[in-house]
């Protein structure tokens, strides 16, 4: 998703599991029979396969769904319970997402009314006052697993089942549901009517099977944001008044019967009957979202590899040009992250006018359009970034927010910085706000939990983006590159972990890189090094800060010549290449994290110093970073 807030009177823009672990054979014999523990690679990841029928009432917003699912258990274990999310029943007065909005110190601005003024503000939740027809929900109307009926209750946006019989490891089971949706009053990200006129924004809108992995079950309450889903195939029938256009996840299956522009060249589309039944099928995505409205354009473009790019904007003479010109703009983007990430695997994405900021999703994202071209152009970089650090690389986005958010700052600002000298500043100058505002949490707290959504949103964007462009300063740009292109290799429709990303780099580089993933995303510890003392040629350097780093020292000299010095750290067992591969680099002694001071002798007569002139080391006083003579 895509985020803009206010720092004091500066706008900033923030934009918007397989564990590797081996279990090694016990080399005791424990006394229970329980079942052996054997070494191999333990990674596994559960199976879906989605049918669905939906019926949508246009008029009074309610759908009427049928759903097959084939879950396949490929853990090791036997499952006694399932669980589905409800999201739409977020949308309730009472409910946590309620609750939450109205205890949060920032609540979100569209999710609230000011009833009071600019000055003192008096901030209403929305969903409080959602009437019975405007809310949102979902009903379970019939639940079975193989064909018999199973016991359900609804707690909040989670629906718990209890299985009739376990599913084994190994096993499927196929549940069978009835459901009636109804669509809330756009407040958050899904909904009717959002404020550009959209009708219908349809994302978290079916009853989704929570994820089990390694660390269980993942069934968490729809309270603010980020979320996980287990990879699977979507066949989606949507049956809808004739005279909206749909986009969204998955290839139409009939464009010649649907037409909407969808529809082969000279092909004349013969409809009857008041509504159309679109087929879309998603293969191997986590998540399936739609958005349907009767005034949308429909333009389609080929991008690299024969991509269909598809735009859908409402009809609106005053956003029309910006539409118009963001499509070989998205091409481009394209074409940048695939060389830089990996191939885009599917044969199609869309870019879709809805939703209230931006919001990733399968083969999609949804925006808003009112935009100057700017905004239109960046916010969809950055969602469309999403496509790989999300819905290819699955992160558990709850627990590992920066992963996502961060991972597509830092390309999305690369891919739109080309060529800056430090296309990742404003993540600098955010990060450091949030360290000195005091307000900062470990990026381990789980995303629904920080005390404030500045917190959340630094941490997660700007701090994330930080660990992979100063992660470049660390094993070298060229090192990070690789990584990224590995870890894409590696880690595509999977559920990759922290430490899953941490060893890619590890073996890409040669650096040991464990001090920095704790340091850095456990801790709310800071950088910070200083010049000491410069007496004669004798230059000490000092470590305030806790994290420590390697160093980046250009030296002036008297005499007009510079020099680039590079002491590594000790802990990281490894150099990079030079950073400077203009001026003559120097190599010296490693610098073990424990000493809290450095000294060395320079060549000649030292006329200015600078650590880290790139400004990637997060450091956060760099007024000590530079003496001069
Ligand atoms: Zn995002």
């Amino acid at each position: 998703m895509k985020k803009s807030f206010f720092l004091g009177l500066t706008a900033i823009s923030l934009f918007s599991c397989k564990t590797s672990e081996n279990i090694i054979q016990p080399s005791i014999q424990t006394v229970t029979n329980s079942t052996s523990i054997t070494s191999k690679d333990t990674y596994w990841q559960q199976h879906v396969d989605y049918k669905m029928d939906i019926d949508m009432n246009v008029e009074n917003y309610q759908y009427q769904g049928k759903q097959e699912l084939i879950y396949t258990n490929n853990s090791p274990d036997d499952l006694t319970k399932v669980y589905y999310h409800l999201y739409f029943n977020a949308f309730q007065p009472g409910s946590e997402m309620d609750a939450r909005l109205q205890n949060v110190p920032d609540p979100d601005g569209r999710m609230t009314t000011n009833l009071g003024t600019k000055e003192s503000p008096n901030k209403v939740s929305r969903i409080k006052v959602l009437k019975p027809n405007e809310i949102g929900f979902i009903k379970i109307q019939s639940l079975t697993q193989n064909g018999t009926t199973v016991s359900y209750k609804t707690v909040g946006t989670v629906l718990e089942v209890t299985l009739n019989k376990p599913i084994k490891a190994g096993e499927k089971a196929t549940f069978n549901m009835d459901f009636l949706g109804q669509v809330p009053l756009q407040i958050r990200r899904s909904g009717r009517n959002n404020k550009e006129g959209v009708a219908l924004s349809m994302t978290q809108w079916f009853p989704k099977m929570a994820e089990y992995d390694f660390e269980g079950w993942h069934a968490d309450a729809y309270i603010a944001r980020e979320f996980q889903g287990v990879w699977g195939n979507f066949d989606v029938k949507l049956t809808i008044d004739k005279n909206y256009t749909v986009g969204g996840s998955g290839y139409l299956q009939n464009p010649n019967q649907i037409g909407h522009g969808y529809e082969d060249a000279n092909t004349i589309v013969k409809t009857s009957g008041k509504k159309l039944t679109w087929h879309f099928v998603a293969p191997n995505v986590h998540d399936f979202t739609w958005a349907a409205d009767p005034d949308y354009i429909h333009n389609k473009i080929k991008g690299a590899n024969g991509i269909d790019l598809h735009f859908l904007y409402k009809n609106d003479e005053n956003i029309k040009e910006n539409w118009k010109k963001l499509q070989p703009a998205t091409a481009k983007l394209l074409a940048f992250y695939n060389k830089h990430i990996g191939e885009y695997p599917w044969k199609q994405y869309s870019v879709i006018q809805g939703g209230d900021g931006g919001m990733e999703y399968a083969m999609c994202t949804l925006i808003t359009g009112q935009r100057k071209l700017g905004s239109l152009i960046g916010v969809t970089a950055h969602e469309m970034a999403h496509a790989w650090f999300q819905h290819l690389l699955a992160t558990n986005e709850t627990k590992h927010e920066w992963m996502d958010e961060g991972m597509t700052s830092y390309i999305s600002h690369l891919a739109e910085g080309e060529g800056k000298e430090n296309p990742f500043a404003s993540a600098y100058r955010n990060y450091n706000y949030l360290v000195s505002s005091g307000k900062e949490e470990p990026q381990t707290t789980y995303a629904d939990r920080y005390h404030s959504n500045m917190a959340y949103g630094i941490a997660a964007y700007s701090k994330g983006e930080i660990f992979l462009a100063q992660l470049g300063y660390i094993i070298g740009e060229d090192k990070l590159a690789e990584t990224l292109n590995e870890y894409y290799n590696q880690w595509k429709f999977k559920h990759p972990t922290p430490n899953d990303f941490k060893r890619v780099a590890e073996k890409v580089s040669g650096f040991q890189l464990d001090w920095y993933l704790t340091g850095w995303t456990q801790t709310t510890k800071t950088v910070d090094y200083a010049i000491k003392s410069v007496e004669g040629n004798t230059i000490t350097l000092e470590r305030k800060g806790r994290l420590p780093m390697p160093i980046d020292l250009i030296v002036e000299y008297t005499d007009g010549t510079k020099e680039y010095i590079y002491i590594p750290l000790q802990m990281a067992r490894a150099e990079k290449t030079n950073a400077y591969p203009a001026l003559k680099r120097t190599v010296a002694n490693d610098w073990a994290w424990a000493h809290p001071t450095y000294t060395f002798k320079a060549s000649k007569t030292v006329k200015s110093i600078t650590i880290d002139p790139s400004e990637l080391m997060a450091d956060v006083d760099r007024t000590n970073n530079s003496y001069k003579k």
